[in-house]
């Protein structure tokens, strides 16, 4: 069947179960995941790109529509290629007819495994993707690896959100070698652990990774980070990494060099998720291109999100338990913590969490007095 999605028309397979199984695959659930992905990818470019040349690799491409997309949509005044690759040699024809039928000519096909695609392009890719079934854990290293040491961006999807968000602890730590948080805010946390998984494996190129963009949607956790090279900056990756425990909806933090504690999640990441420049221009360059409401629903809350750099949130609905009240709607208790002059705001992963500077007692308070 022939569909249309963004700028591209593509062909897949009439039968599709969206599983593995299938000849080629293609999620159009996954839609909103690559909206977002044009767009992070064109503020990145606009706001810190400064060379003449960008190389885009979608190492995992399936029917090629995420990688066909940043051919023909990503504006780019210089020499723009997109590499796509896949093991299924009938994706690999598929990617190829699908190019052809848009007549995009800034793309090259490869029908191998990632990390051995990967692997032949040491520090050539000013843009990786890397959007698997399930874990994106065993292409990270060649990811990194295959990435430009400065200014680079790695964008990854993780399906396996079963590990990531803690009910599945012993495959989080098998893939991510870090214990997860379960909880009411566990799809922030399951970003934390890949976040900073993601930059553990860069510290021994002595490559620092930076989180500019994340999010939580649907059945998938999505990360970006942006590359910079030094020994002395990849030393800084792990003040930036630390064990949290949930008591109560309260975080205790302990910093990595304080070491493990029994009952503590992680390593995580525990900086900001966000650079709100980046955030901010993506929603513009959403707001011109008219994409739907979910994607500005999206970036709207995020870029609210991006100057509060809380770790978790407090859910109005645990809280309510605890304190045995009703719960008030939460728009009046954001409204009353930003009368009191705190930032607050909804998360975009949890309809009932709120960030906030305030600290829980100031919820609380608010929460008795709407
Ligand atoms: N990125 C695509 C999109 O946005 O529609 C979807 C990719 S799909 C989730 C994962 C793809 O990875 C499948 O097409 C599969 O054939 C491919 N794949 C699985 N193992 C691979 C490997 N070791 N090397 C390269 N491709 C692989």
């Amino acid at each position: 069947m022939i569909l249309k999605e963004g700028e591209v028309i593509f062909e897949v397979p009439d039968k599709l179960t969206i599983t593995k199984k299938d000849e080629v695959f293609y999620n159009p659930r996954m839609k909103t995941c690559r909206d977002l992905s044009i767009v992070i990818v064109q503020a990145f470019l606009n706001l810190y790109h400064k060379v003449d040349k960008c190389y885009i690799c979608d190492a995992l491409a399936g029917s090629g529509i995420r990688g066909l997309r940043y051919a023909k949509e990503i504006e780019f005044s210089g020499d723009l290629q997109v590499f796509l690759n896949d093991i299924n040699p009938k994706a690999y024809e598929k990617i190829i007819n699908n190019a052809k039928m848009n007549k995009i000519e800034n793309i090259k096909v490869f029908n191998e495994d990632a990390n051995t695609f990967l692997s032949k392009h040491f520090r050539f890719f000013n843009i990786i993707d890397l959007d698997p079934f399930g874990s994106p854990s065993p292409y990270i290293d060649q990811a990194i690896r295959a990435l430009v040491t400065k200014n680079g961006l790695l964008c990854i999807t993780a399906t396996d959100t079963a590990a990531l968000c803690g009910r599945a602890k012993k495959s989080c730590l098998r893939k991510y070698l870090a214990y997860p948080l379960f909880g009411r805010d566990c799809h922030e946390f399951a970003l934390r652990v890949l976040v900073g998984y993601v930059m553990r494996m860069a510290t021994k190129y002595e490559i620092s990774l930076k989180p500019v963009f994340c999010h939580a949607t649907d059945h998938y956790v999505r990360v970006y980070l942006v590359t910079d090279r030094g020994a002395k900056r990849s030393d800084k990756t792990f003040e930036m990494l630390g064990y949290v425990k949930d008591v109560n909806g309260i975080k205790i933090i302990k910093k990595f060099e304080e070491g493990y504690e029994k009952g503590f999640s992680g390593p995580l990441y525990i900086g900001n998720l966000y650079d709100k420049t980046l955030v901010d221009e993506a929603l513009k360059i959403a707001e011109e291109r008219k994409l739907n409401e979910r994607i500005l629903k999206i970036l709207n809350a995020i870029s609210e999100e991006a100057e509060i750099n809380q770790v978790g949130c407090f859910d109005t609905h645990q809280l309510g338990k605890i304190l045995k009240i009703s719960v008030p709607p939460i728009k009046n208790i954001i409204n009353k913590l930003k009368e009191l002059g705190f930032k607050a705001t909804v998360t975009h992963y949890n309809p009932k969490g709120i960030k906030t500077n305030a600290t829980l007692k100031d919820v609380i308070d608010v929460m008795y007095r709407c």
